[in-house]
């Protein structure tokens, strides 16, 4: 049995999760302190009974004492010291005596831990009698066994199992976190910021509040995007000529935002996660700050005029991050439920939320990412737009109900990709766009929607043909129905259908 952790959430712990047991079970301290006594007590020859009498205890509470079970006060240990003719610090030492006795304390804090104890398997006593090999053997095992637990956690099963916690505790909280808004806000009050785009400069600024210089360097370990030196005070970033958006403010803040929200060393995937999503937000909240955002947002939805490409370059953020940031404020301060998907131009879910019952595609397990939306959403037809400039406009008739949409398309450097934010039907009208007249129909999750090919063209290319599925398509989505896993057949097909002779 695996021990309850919870991710504690800025309001306090409320998601349930498996966590790696926790390897500082209580008593180490003095299991140490009291091997180190029965070192000294042997090397002098005395027996227990011989050092009780000299302190004027039993043997048994001298025994109780030297395996970690009691608490010796500071006026036995200081007759214990002058017994064995030591110094009372040589005792408190935290370093185990011996390589043996090292071991038996090693021993000793594993059987104890909840990892073992769960398993419901007998302890073995770490006396003298126990031979030094089979005392490295268990040791040894307890290390692995330890080892494999925590490798365990960081599964992508797993990893997927907390996103998916996590994000159905954001949705809860319509993904509004207001202590965190709040934190960003005093952050920001430190640099100065007074309205429209964070400056570079502002955000300097809030580092040095706390005592850190900003740094750029090229030489970043490769699988680091900052590094704080916490001795020196120095964040260390990439180089400025970077290209691209808010990057490097975005980058700068998440690292201030783990000293502003106190975070500490993560004890497990879930509590590495929370905050990640917590230093996200916080950057997203101070280079959209929620007085200016808000505001921002409130007068466009007075004038039916709002937009994301409007938050976009009123904050100079990226579309993406000007979506993200809509979905954390519109629901709390405007009262609106909206959904926002960032899909990639196989059709994969990046990113998804939804507080207005917009039918994400989920597995099993309900996570979303890696999850192939309908053909017939925005963001897919988005990419079959000639005019990719401006935002696409649509609405989509669901078996969940009508939804209106906004969906802007872009490109990295691996692939293009689709960021969508909508609304249901009811709330088009606050909307820039509503006016369009595209209008689709989806009926997934039912496969005939868009998942199986046109029979026409299964009967034409399913004997000849044999695609290769992409190697992320395997890991992330391995397509049920399919006889290729991983490969959108009726993509495939109209595919050979298009170029064939
Ligand atoms: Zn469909």
């Amino acid at each position: 049995m695996v021990e309850q952790s919870e991710i504690a959430g800025p309001r306090g712990p409320v998601i349930p999760l498996p966590d790696p047991d926790d390897a500082t079970p209580p008593g180490g301290q003095l299991l140490t302190l009291g091997r180190r006594i029965r070192h000294f007590r042997t090397e002098r020859g005395l027996t227990l009974d011989q050092l009780g009498a000299a302190v004027g205890r039993t043997a048994s509470q001298l025994s109780l004492v030297e395996n970690g079970h009691r608490e010796p006060r500071l006026t036995l240990l200081q007759a214990i010291a002058a017994a064995l003719d030591v110094r009372v610090a040589d005792l408190l030492s935290s370093q185990p005596p011996t390589r043996r006795a090292a071991l038996e304390i090693a021993l000793e804090r594993a059987q104890r831990s909840g990892l073992y104890t769960g398993l419901g398997l007998p302890t073995v006593k770490s006396s003298r009698t126990l031979p030094l090999e089979a005392l490295e053997a268990l040791v040894g095992l307890h290390a692995e066994l330890a080892r494999r637990a925590d490798a365990a956690i960081a599964t992508p099963e797993e990893a997927r199992r907390v996103t998916t916690a996590l994000r159905a505790w954001m949705r809860e909280r319509d993904n509004y976190l207001p202590e965190i808004e709040d934190a960003a806000e005093e952050a920001l009050t430190w640099g100065g910021y007074t309205s429209g785009a964070l400056t570079h400069r502002s955000v300097a600024l809030m580092a040095e509040h706390l005592g850190f210089t900003l740094i750029h360097v090229d030489d970043l370990p490769h699988s680091t995007r900052t590094v704080t030196d916490l001795a020196n005070g120095r964040i260390y970033l990439p180089p400025s000529s970077i290209p691209g958006g808010h990057g490097l403010r975005s980058l700068a803040l998440q690292a201030i935002a783990h000293r502003v929200l106190g975070h500490e060393q993560p004890r497990s995937y879930a509590d590495f996660l929370r905050q990640r999503v917590e230093i996200n937000y916080f950057a997203a909240a101070c280079l959209l700050p929620r007085s200016a955002a808000v505001a921002f947002l409130t007068e466009a939805k007075r004038a039916r005029d709002l937009a994301v490409e409007d938050v976009r370059d009123a904050f100079g953020v990226t579309h993406e991050t000007a979506g993200w940031r809509m979905t954390n404020l519109l629901t709390a301060h405007l009262g609106l439920r909206l959904h926002f998907m960032r899909v990639g131009d196989d059709g994969a879910v990046y990113k998804a939320y939804e507080n207005d019952g917009m039918p994400l595609p989920t597995d099993a397990a309900g996570a979303v990412e890696g999850q192939l939306v309908c053909r017939q959403w925005p963001a897919r037809m988005a990419f079959t737009q000639r005019d990719k400039t401006t935002e696409y406009h649509q609405y989509t008739d669901t078996p969940a109900g009508t939804y209106w949409s906004s969906t802007q398309t872009g490109w990295t450097g691996t692939g293009g990709f689709s960021i969508t934010v909508g609304v249901p039907f009811a709330q088009a009208k606050w909307f820039r766009g509503r006016e369009t007249t595209t209008r689709t129909r989806s009926r997934c999750p039912d496969p005939a929607c868009c998942r199986l090919p046109d029979s026409r063209l299964t009967d034409r290319w399913s004997e000849h043909s044999w695609p290769s599925a992409a190697v992320h398509a395997q890991i992330l989505a391995p397509l049920p129905t399919g006889v290729f896993p991983g490969v959108d057949e009726a993509e495939v097909y109209a595919f050979l259908e298009r170029h064939a002779p």
